[in-house]
Protein backbone atom coordinates (compact mmCIF):
# COMPACT_ATOMS: atom_id res chain seq x y z
CA UNK A 1 0.00 0.00 0.00
CA UNK A 2 1.03 3.22 -1.21
CA UNK A 3 0.63 5.76 1.55
CA UNK A 4 0.55 9.09 -0.52
CA UNK A 5 -0.37 12.89 1.17
CA UNK A 6 1.42 15.91 1.17
CA UNK A 7 4.01 16.62 4.17
CA UNK A 8 1.47 16.87 7.26
CA UNK A 9 -1.51 14.90 5.71
CA UNK A 10 -0.62 12.22 8.51
CA UNK A 11 1.10 9.07 6.29
CA UNK A 12 3.17 8.46 9.54
CA UNK A 13 0.34 8.42 11.50
CA UNK A 14 -1.65 6.14 9.61
CA UNK A 15 1.11 3.63 8.94
CA UNK A 16 1.57 3.24 11.97
CA UNK A 17 -1.97 2.30 12.78
CA UNK A 18 -2.35 0.20 9.96
CA UNK A 19 0.43 -2.01 10.71
CA UNK A 20 -2.88 -3.68 13.02
CA UNK A 21 -5.06 -3.99 9.77
CA UNK A 22 -2.58 -5.08 7.22
CA UNK A 23 0.06 -7.60 7.06
CA UNK A 24 2.88 -5.68 6.29
CA UNK A 25 6.25 -3.73 7.96
CA UNK A 26 5.62 -0.14 7.58
CA UNK A 27 8.77 1.20 5.10
CA UNK A 28 9.17 5.17 5.66
CA UNK A 29 12.27 6.78 3.83
CA UNK A 30 12.16 9.63 5.42
CA UNK A 31 12.91 7.90 8.90
CA UNK A 32 16.07 5.77 6.94
CA UNK A 33 17.23 8.94 6.06
CA UNK A 34 16.76 10.21 9.48
CA UNK A 35 18.95 7.02 10.97
CA UNK A 36 21.28 8.02 8.35
CA UNK A 37 21.93 11.20 9.58
CA UNK A 38 21.81 10.34 13.62
CA UNK A 39 24.79 7.64 12.89
CA UNK A 40 26.36 10.60 11.01
CA UNK A 41 27.41 8.31 9.04
CA UNK A 42 28.28 8.91 4.71
CA UNK A 43 24.40 9.00 3.42
CA UNK A 44 23.52 10.73 6.50
CA UNK A 45 26.48 13.69 5.36
CA UNK A 46 25.43 13.45 2.13
CA UNK A 47 21.88 14.40 2.91
CA UNK A 48 21.42 16.24 5.82
CA UNK A 49 21.57 19.46 3.92
CA UNK A 50 19.06 18.78 1.79
CA UNK A 51 16.99 17.53 4.06
CA UNK A 52 17.34 20.35 6.25
CA UNK A 53 16.20 22.84 3.38
CA UNK A 54 13.47 20.55 2.49
CA UNK A 55 14.44 19.09 -0.55
CA UNK A 56 14.07 15.56 -1.98
CA UNK A 57 17.18 13.65 -1.98
CA UNK A 58 18.53 11.53 -5.20
CA UNK A 59 16.28 9.41 -6.08
CA UNK A 60 18.99 6.01 -6.64
CA UNK A 61 19.46 6.76 -3.23
CA UNK A 62 15.86 6.23 -2.04
CA UNK A 63 15.37 3.26 -4.43
CA UNK A 64 17.88 1.68 -3.16
CA UNK A 65 16.69 1.38 0.41
CA UNK A 66 13.58 0.59 -1.20
CA UNK A 67 15.13 -2.66 -2.97
CA UNK A 68 16.71 -3.77 -0.40
CA UNK A 69 14.30 -3.49 2.13
CA UNK A 70 11.33 -4.89 0.18
CA UNK A 71 13.56 -8.15 -0.13
CA UNK A 72 13.61 -8.87 3.44
CA UNK A 73 11.43 -12.13 4.25
CA UNK A 74 8.71 -9.57 6.58
CA UNK A 75 7.86 -8.09 3.40
CA UNK A 76 6.54 -10.70 1.84
CA UNK A 77 2.90 -10.68 2.72
CA UNK A 78 3.02 -6.59 1.90
CA UNK A 79 4.42 -3.58 3.04
CA UNK A 80 2.94 -0.01 3.67
CA UNK A 81 4.69 2.69 1.83
CA UNK A 82 5.18 6.11 3.61
CA UNK A 83 7.02 8.80 2.14
CA UNK A 84 7.98 6.78 -1.00
CA UNK A 85 7.73 7.35 -4.50
CA UNK A 86 8.03 11.33 -3.83
CA UNK A 87 9.16 11.39 -7.97
CA UNK A 88 8.54 9.71 -11.18
CA UNK A 89 11.51 8.11 -11.75
CA UNK A 90 10.73 6.13 -7.92
CA UNK A 91 7.24 5.36 -9.29
CA UNK A 92 8.42 3.76 -12.28
CA UNK A 93 11.02 2.10 -10.12
CA UNK A 94 8.60 0.91 -7.88
CA UNK A 95 5.97 -0.60 -9.99
CA UNK A 96 8.82 -2.69 -11.11
CA UNK A 97 9.66 -3.95 -8.17
CA UNK A 98 5.97 -4.98 -7.51
CA UNK A 99 5.74 -6.63 -10.52
CA UNK A 100 8.44 -8.80 -9.71
CA UNK A 101 7.00 -9.45 -6.08
CA UNK A 102 3.70 -10.49 -7.49
CA UNK A 103 2.17 -7.24 -5.38
CA UNK A 104 -0.68 -5.66 -6.16
CA UNK A 105 -0.16 -2.07 -5.34
CA UNK A 106 -3.08 0.40 -3.90
CA UNK A 107 -2.56 4.09 -3.56
CA UNK A 108 -4.29 5.33 -0.70
CA UNK A 109 -4.25 9.40 -1.00
CA UNK A 110 -4.77 11.47 2.22
CA UNK A 111 -6.41 14.49 1.38
CA UNK A 112 -5.67 17.77 3.91
CA UNK A 113 -6.54 21.07 2.85
CA UNK A 114 -3.12 23.25 2.34
CA UNK A 115 -3.94 26.14 4.85
CA UNK A 116 -4.35 22.96 7.47
CA UNK A 117 -0.70 21.55 6.76
CA UNK A 118 1.36 24.74 7.58
CA UNK A 119 -0.46 25.12 11.07
CA UNK A 120 0.45 21.24 11.94
CA UNK A 121 3.75 20.81 10.64
CA UNK A 122 4.88 23.55 12.76
CA UNK A 123 2.94 22.68 15.46
CA UNK A 124 4.03 18.80 15.96
CA UNK A 125 6.61 17.66 17.93
CA UNK A 126 8.42 13.87 17.80
CA UNK A 127 9.61 11.43 19.79
CA UNK A 128 13.70 10.72 18.92
CA UNK A 129 13.03 7.54 20.71
CA UNK A 130 10.13 5.39 19.45
CA UNK A 131 9.07 8.44 16.74
CA UNK A 132 5.55 9.19 18.05
CA UNK A 133 4.33 12.53 17.04
CA UNK A 134 2.25 15.01 19.30
CA UNK A 135 0.36 17.90 18.23
CA UNK A 136 1.02 21.00 20.15
CA UNK A 137 -2.79 22.11 19.95
CA UNK A 138 -4.85 19.28 19.16
CA UNK A 139 -2.95 16.31 20.48
CA UNK A 140 0.06 17.51 23.13
CA UNK A 141 1.76 15.26 25.17
CA UNK A 142 0.38 14.54 29.20
CA UNK A 143 3.61 16.09 30.46
CA UNK A 144 4.52 19.38 28.27
CA UNK A 145 7.52 18.11 26.28
CA UNK A 146 7.60 14.54 27.25
CA UNK A 147 7.40 11.38 25.24
CA UNK A 148 4.19 9.74 26.66
CA UNK A 149 5.58 6.17 26.36
CA UNK A 150 9.09 6.48 27.09
CA UNK A 151 9.69 9.16 28.68
CA UNK A 152 12.12 10.91 26.07
CA UNK A 153 12.30 14.87 25.50
CA UNK A 154 10.46 15.49 22.28
CA UNK A 155 12.07 17.62 19.56
CA UNK A 156 11.11 19.63 16.71
CA UNK A 157 12.09 18.32 13.53
CA UNK A 158 14.43 20.50 11.68
CA UNK A 159 12.39 20.65 8.28
CA UNK A 160 9.05 21.43 10.48
CA UNK A 161 10.50 24.95 10.60
CA UNK A 162 7.80 27.18 8.91
CA UNK A 163 10.62 28.26 5.77
CA UNK A 164 11.84 24.55 5.60
CA UNK A 165 7.29 23.28 5.60
CA UNK A 166 7.06 26.18 2.45
CA UNK A 167 9.84 24.47 0.66
CA UNK A 168 8.61 20.80 1.18
CA UNK A 169 4.87 21.57 0.02
CA UNK A 170 6.58 23.19 -3.13
CA UNK A 171 8.33 20.04 -3.26
CA UNK A 172 5.29 17.85 -3.18
CA UNK A 173 3.39 19.96 -5.68
CA UNK A 174 5.77 19.82 -8.12
CA UNK A 175 7.61 16.66 -7.87
CA UNK A 176 5.24 14.41 -6.04
CA UNK A 177 2.13 15.20 -6.70
CA UNK A 178 1.98 14.44 -10.26
CA UNK A 179 2.12 11.14 -9.39
CA UNK A 180 -1.73 10.79 -8.63
CA UNK A 181 -2.21 11.19 -12.82
CA UNK A 182 0.58 8.75 -13.06
CA UNK A 183 -0.74 5.94 -11.11
CA UNK A 184 -4.18 6.75 -12.53
CA UNK A 185 -2.53 5.30 -15.87
CA UNK A 186 -0.85 2.77 -14.51
CA UNK A 187 -4.25 1.30 -13.64
CA UNK A 188 -3.81 1.54 -9.94
CA UNK A 189 -6.21 1.34 -7.41
CA UNK A 190 -6.72 4.80 -5.91
CA UNK A 191 -8.84 5.63 -2.59
CA UNK A 192 -9.31 9.43 -1.48
CA UNK A 193 -9.19 9.27 1.87
CA UNK A 194 -9.80 12.56 3.80
CA UNK A 195 -6.88 12.66 6.54
CA UNK A 196 -8.60 15.48 8.46
CA UNK A 197 -11.89 16.19 10.43
CA UNK A 198 -11.90 12.69 12.35
CA UNK A 199 -9.47 11.29 15.16
CA UNK A 200 -6.32 9.17 12.99
CA UNK A 201 -8.32 6.00 14.44
CA UNK A 202 -11.53 6.93 12.34
CA UNK A 203 -9.65 7.35 9.51
CA UNK A 204 -8.06 4.85 9.76
CA UNK A 205 -10.51 2.81 9.91
CA UNK A 206 -11.89 4.48 6.91
CA UNK A 207 -9.13 3.48 5.22
CA UNK A 208 -9.64 -0.49 6.01
CA UNK A 209 -13.09 -0.06 5.24
CA UNK A 210 -12.60 1.59 1.59
CA UNK A 211 -9.64 -1.04 1.34
CA UNK A 212 -12.16 -4.13 2.47
CA UNK A 213 -15.13 -3.06 -0.18
CA UNK A 214 -12.83 -3.22 -2.89
CA UNK A 215 -11.93 -6.89 -2.11
CA UNK A 216 -8.28 -5.32 -1.73
CA UNK A 217 -7.90 -6.91 2.17
CA UNK A 218 -9.85 -9.29 4.31
CA UNK A 219 -12.18 -7.49 6.45
CA UNK A 220 -11.94 -4.75 8.93
CA UNK A 221 -10.94 -6.03 12.09
CA UNK A 222 -13.13 -5.98 15.11
CA UNK A 223 -10.44 -5.14 17.46
CA UNK A 224 -9.07 -1.67 16.80
CA UNK A 225 -5.56 -0.18 18.52
CA UNK A 226 -6.00 3.06 20.91
CA UNK A 227 -5.16 6.45 18.87
CA UNK A 228 -1.68 6.33 19.20
CA UNK A 229 -0.56 9.93 20.33
CA UNK A 230 -0.53 11.79 16.88
CA UNK A 231 0.02 14.85 15.19
CA UNK A 232 -2.53 16.50 12.90
CA UNK A 233 -6.10 15.33 14.21
CA UNK A 234 -7.12 18.80 14.02
CA UNK A 235 -10.31 18.60 12.45
P1 LIG B 1 9.33 12.51 5.43
O1 LIG B 1 9.71 12.04 6.79
O2 LIG B 1 8.74 11.43 4.56
O3 LIG B 1 8.50 13.77 5.43
O4 LIG B 1 10.73 12.89 4.69
C1 LIG B 1 11.57 13.89 5.21
C2 LIG B 1 12.56 14.31 4.14
O5 LIG B 1 13.35 13.18 3.73
C3 LIG B 1 11.98 14.86 2.85
O6 LIG B 1 11.66 16.24 2.96
C4 LIG B 1 13.12 14.60 1.87
O7 LIG B 1 14.18 15.53 2.06
C5 LIG B 1 13.64 13.23 2.34
N1 LIG B 1 12.92 12.11 1.69
C6 LIG B 1 12.15 11.17 2.31
N2 LIG B 1 11.68 10.30 1.43
C7 LIG B 1 12.12 10.69 0.21
C8 LIG B 1 11.93 10.20 -1.11
N3 LIG B 1 11.15 9.14 -1.36
N4 LIG B 1 12.56 10.86 -2.12
C9 LIG B 1 13.34 11.93 -1.89
N5 LIG B 1 13.54 12.46 -0.68
C10 LIG B 1 12.94 11.85 0.38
Amino acid sequence: MILFGSPGSGKGTQAKLLRHCLNGPHISTGDMLRKHIDAQDGIGQQVVQLMKSGKLVPDELVNEFVETRIAEPDCRSGIILDGYPRTLNQAGVLLGMMGRYKFQPAVVHLVVDCDKIVARLSGRRQCPVCGTLYSLKTNPPKVAGICDLDGATLITREDDRESVIRERLREYESQTRPLLNYFQQAGVPMFEISGAGAPPDQIMRNICDALAKSGLIQGVPLEYPKAVPAAGVAP
